[in-house]
């Protein structure tokens, strides 16, 4: 989708520090980091803005994403725990809306969501 800024990620147009990629998943080190260890997982394909968006014709790309969480959780040793968020609309502070969801680890986190 032409202005996102994922997708220009996903297409190598905007430069990442990739972290994991297949055919349908990317997994990148966010340029923010709010953790140690803070990866996002997108499918590189425009399949939604956000969760909401989430339905059987994109449930294939959303479960890519989140196997792929799962293994790089294995490969970096997370042993200790991890978190996987996702945000959606305003309430939540979605600012890039292409479907994602942030691994976050590597520090204790607070047991409050918000
Ligand atoms: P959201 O706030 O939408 O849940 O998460 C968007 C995330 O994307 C933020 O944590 C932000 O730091 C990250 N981000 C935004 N633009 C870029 C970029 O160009 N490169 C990388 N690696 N991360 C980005
Ligand atoms: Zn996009």
């Amino acid at each position: 989708m032409a202005d996102c800024v994922f997708c220009k990620i996903a297409a190598g147009e905007i430069p990442c520090k990739k972290a994991y990629e297949d055919e349908e998943v990317l997994a990148f080190h966010d340029i923010h980091p709010e953790a140690p260890v803070h990866i996002l997982l997108i499918p590189k394909a425009h399949v939604a803005a956000g969760a909401a968006e989430i339905d059987e014709s994109n449930s294939a790309q959303v479960a890519g994403c989140l196997v792929a969480a799962a293994r790089l959780a294995k490969e970096l040793g997370l042993t200790e725990g991890f978190r996987l968020v996702t945000n959606n609309g305003p309430h939540a502070c979605q600012t890039v809306p292409h479907l994602h969801f942030h691994l976050l680890a590597g520090k204790q986190m607070r047991a409050k969501m918000d």
